[in-house]
């Protein structure tokens, strides 16, 4: 039988109602065999997660204030899903522990992490599942990076045993035994782990989306759902700040081929969107999504006969390493060289920086230019079809819209446009209805 690692986020394990759907999503599949929880999230809009309310209990007990009424709302919470669910079970031992250690000063992260703590607990409660305390399976170096080699061994040995378990998500051990926990919406990342250690045939993390989407739904209406992304494209997308997932989700199941596969608690049947290692589907939009971000500046820098100069770039680069300033893109022309950067990178160090520069490349002019978008179109499907930065220009232009820049990548699976800020949302559009169709 193939094991598949299922991860439910906290919109998904919100209350009891939900709680049913993830066991019956559970239960439909035997191979559904080792399940990663979040905490409680929010049941509606204004609701407060329960990570949260940690914190705050943690802030208050730093403060040395009274934590009575914060902690009572977060035993409510997991009290409410026990009583409507019509478990035979208590947690008023575990309350009564974290709540001293709490009053006791207890790290931050121990505090956040017993909302997944917790709720797993209830959840393997449910289901019949063993419950599988992350502290004994995931560790952390004491630099504070994730122990790869410890945990995997550790937790495979953990699980082989155990038929069906439920792990709590979002944190692991210290070398020393203290707790810690990932960056927040850190559950996504224990889900990966475990995959990678249990050999899974797929990654399952249930939320509360049927997938990624090729575009902002916030800038395009209705976009569509991404099917198929492979773990390179995903990467372009994310960084222009398409996310559906965690940032380090992605390392452990990429480096292990396992893909993974964004599904909607809310609505099961959707089929959501795979994130594969590799793929030879076609993609009938040619693109695979667009993203983008404002935030750019440019820095353009002038000097006759660069282009016989060996060297120039490694000077200009140089003095942005020396700055600590990490640069995204270095268009050139003959005797021109653009280096964008993140504005806000600059911003204490743009006379300095402009100085040294002049100075080191011997430059005849540099200028900064801010306010600057970037736009990612991203897709394999670019790479057989042509004509595909035709299409994308000619739908800017013809909503009459200067690009200031223009990078492909060298895989010829992304092409970057720069335009005005003012510009961006028109020219995200554009792009969107060039290869979807008008929304
Ligand atoms: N509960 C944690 C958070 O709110 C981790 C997670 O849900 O993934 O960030």
């Amino acid at each position: 039988m193939q094991t598949k690692v299922v991860k439910f986020g906290g919109s998904s394990l919100a209350d009891a109602a939900q709680f049913r759907k993830v066991a019956a999503i559970i239960k439909a599949e035997p191979e559904r065999r080792y399940v990663v929880a979040s905490a409680p999230g929010k049941r509606f809009s204004d609701d407060i997660k329960v990570t949260d309310m940690l914190y705050d209990c943690f802030d208050l007990a730093s403060k040395k204030e009274n934590i009575d009424e914060a902690f009572a709302k977060i035993e409510a919470r997991y009290n409410g899903i026990i009583a409507d669910l019509g478990l035979d079970f208590s947690l008023d031992k575990e309350f009564r522990k974290i709540r001293m250690a709490i009053e006791h000063h207890a790290g931050q992260d121990y505090v956040a992490s017993r909302g997944e703590y917790l709720n797993s607990m209830i959840l393997a409660k449910f289901l019949g599942f063993t419950f599988v305390d992350a502290e004994s399976g995931i560790f952390f170096h004491s630099n504070g990076t994730f122990d790869d080699k410890q945990t995997y061994k550790a937790l495979s040995a953990l699980l082989e045993d155990v038929e069906y378990a439920v792990i709590p998500g979002f944190y692991g051990s210290m070398p020393n035994g203290t707790i810690k926990t990932f960056s927040r919406g850190g559950s996504d990342v224990t889900g990966a782990i475990v995959a990678r250690a249990v050999h899974a045939s797929i990654y399952e993390n249930w939320t509360d989306v049927s997938g990624m989407l090729m575009a902002d739904p916030r800038l395009v209406e209705n976009p569509k759902v991404i099917e198929e992304i492979t773990y390179r494209e995903l990467r372009e997308l994310a960084y222009m700040g398409a996310t559906v997932m965690h940032e380090e989700a992605i390392f452990p199941v990429r480096e292990a081929c396992i893909p993974i596969n964004i599904r909607n608690t809310n609505s099961p049947a959707d089929p959501g969107t795979m994130i594969v290692p590799k793929s030879d589907r076609p993609v009938p939009t040619v693109i695979t999504g667009v993203a983008g971000r404002k935030g750019f500046s440019s820095i353009t820098i002038e000097k006759d006969r660069m282009n016989t100069e060996v060297g120039f770039g490694r000077k200009v680069l140089g003095v942005l390493e020396d700055f600590g300033v990490s640069f995204e893109h270095t268009p050139t022309g003959i005797d021109t060289m653009s280096v964008v950067v993140s504005t806000s990178s600059i911003t204490d160090c743009k006379e300095a920086l402009i100085g040294r520069i002049f100075r080191d490349a011997n430059a005849d002019s540099v200028t900064i230019d801010d306010n600057m978008a970037l736009i990612a179109i991203v897709g394999r499907g670019m790479v057989s079809n042509k004509g595909t930065a035709g299409r994308a220009f000619t739908a800017i232009a013809n909503r009459n819209i200067n690009i200031r820049m223009i990078d492909q990548g060298s895989g010829e699976n992304n092409i970057i446009v720069g335009v005005d800020e003012d510009d961006y949302t028109a020219a995200l559009q554009a792009i969107y209805g060039a290869f979807v169709g008008e929304a």
